[in-house]
């Protein structure tokens, strides 16, 4: 489906319609080159095993450029999956369950402008 740019009704994007200014901060990321193996759990991982990896993952995040808007942008898309910004599944599964959806929308389009557009 074609992104929703809002021009056929003149309101305002509902999201960013590019896809490449989407994902434009993800070419800073920390991991880019690191696979998916340890922000993702592998199939029936749990107990230590699952704790250690999560926190090697955070590890990679809490030195990355991007972390914020990472964080962000997986809020906003509720994203049920992996380590995002230094956040477990579980962690984000928490915050996802008290914070307003649209609120996360907004957080993570005012983060993405103020990196695209940091004099606005
Ligand atoms: S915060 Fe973590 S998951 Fe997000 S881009 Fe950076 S290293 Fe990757």
């Amino acid at each position: 489906m074609p992104a929703d740019t809002g021009a056929h009704t003149g309101a305002t994007p509902s999201w960013p319609s590019d896809p490449e200014e989407f994902w434009e901060w993800h070419a800073d990321a920390a991991c880019r080159d690191m696979g998916e193996g340890l922000f993702y759990s592998p199939e029936g991982e749990r107990g230590p095993r699952r704790v250690r990896r999560e926190l090697a993952a955070k590890a990679v995040c809490a030195g990355c450029s991007v972390r914020e808007l990472c964080a962000a942008y997986a809020l906003a898309t509720r994203e049920p999956y992996g380590t995002w910004g230094g956040m477990s599944e579980s962690e984000r599964r928490d915050l996802v369950e008290v914070i307003d959806a649209g609120q996360a929308v907004s957080a993570y389009r005012l983060a993405l402008r103020a990196r695209i557009c940091p004099d606005l």
